[in-house]
């Protein structure tokens, strides 16, 4: 009897495609295959980290490269190779973070209370993690803009990117894994939406600070002049009573600046700990609403609309 020629319409029935099918329409039937029972994007790093694990376990490339030439029962075991593969793989855990880093590359983790412990043994210092104010604009890991309401502790990025300061991008990995944060160890891409943070889960100045009382003095006479409020409310008074308004902006740019500086000369902090201590720069503040706070030589600051 002659053999029926294979037409290459793998959809109609896979079973025939793969019998009669040349290796291509093998591997596309696999890709539909692990697309439908991982239930994830193709390009989503985990799925990529996944797919890896089962085709190393079941050797793809080995199947791949002798397909053409395998009869009808060999093609047969190496796709129930292939299946097993995937279900041992899923099984194991595919509810488990599989370190892919795709999250890391997003945002660096807010810092939740049990996090004060990583102070404590050293894995965190003043240098790697920075303070959000209330009242700054920030933009949420699902990409919202949002005004915080109460501060917000978090590991610096790597500049000019969001990627977590923590994360080694060459080798997908993180430099403190055993001792990663909290939002780190609940995070569960797999899962529904990341679940809103309670003001009482989070780490604060207030407790990683608390025996430092002569910070906390630098710190309250710094939200007094240069609170996210009162620098808002100059902004909005700019147009109506720009003097006033000047006024309050500079006397806050002097006072942060100043105060910074001191810092760092006489205390021997750094200017990342500065951060920590009293939130970003405001020129920083300025430049996110559209101005460019520069020091001039004599001293003082001159303002300019960003775009200038
Ligand atoms: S939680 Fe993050 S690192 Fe873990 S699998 Fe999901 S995206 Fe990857
Ligand atoms: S601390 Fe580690 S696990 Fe957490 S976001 Fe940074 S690199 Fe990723």
């Amino acid at each position: 009897m002659k053999t029926k020629k294979f037409l290459g319409k793998i959809r109609q029935d896979p079973l025939e495609s793969l019998a009669k099918g040349p290796k291509e329409v093998m591997a596309s039937l696999w890709q539909e295959y692990l697309q439908e029972v991982l239930n994830a994007s193709q390009k989503s790093r985990r799925y990529q980290k996944v797919r890896q694990q089962i085709e190393e376990k079941a050797n793809f490339p080995e199947i791949f490269r002798d397909w053409n030439t395998m009869d009808v029962e060999a093609r047969a075991a190496a796709w129930k190779r292939l299946i097993n593969a995937a279900k041992d793989v899923l099984w194991a855990g595919w509810e488990t973070c599989v370190r892919c880093g795709e999250c890391c590359e997003i945002s660096s983790p807010t810092l939740l209370a049990p996090d004060l412990t990583l102070f404590q043994k050293e894995i965190l210092t003043w240098n790697e993690v920075y303070t959000l104010r209330a009242g700054e604009q920030v933009t949420s890991r699902e990409g919202k803009p949002e005004t915080l309401r109460e501060e917000r502790l978090k590991v610096r990025e790597v500049p000019g990117s969001h990627q977590c300061w923590f994360y080694l991008a060459a080798t997908n990995s993180c430099r403190i894994y055993d001792d990663r944060p909290e939002q780190c160890r609940r995070q569960e891409c797999w899962g529904d939406e990341d679940r809103v943070l309670e003001t009482s889960e989070l780490l604060n100045r207030e407790a990683l600070l608390a025996g430092a009382p002569e910070i906390w003095d630098l710190i309250r006479a710094h939200d007094e002049r240069c609170g996210i409020g009162r620098l808002a409310q100059a902004l909005k008074g700019l147009e109506t009573e720009p003097d006033q308004a000047g006024e309050a902006l500079f006397d806050a740019l002097h006072f942060d600046h100043y105060l910074r500086q001191m810092l760092q000369q006489e205390w021997e902090l750094s200017e990342a700990a500065t951060e920590l201590l009293l939130g970003r720069p405001l020129t920083r503040f300025l430049k996110d609403h559209g101005i460019n706070a520069a020091l001039t030589p004599e001293g003082t600051f001159r303002l300019t609309p960003r775009n200038e």
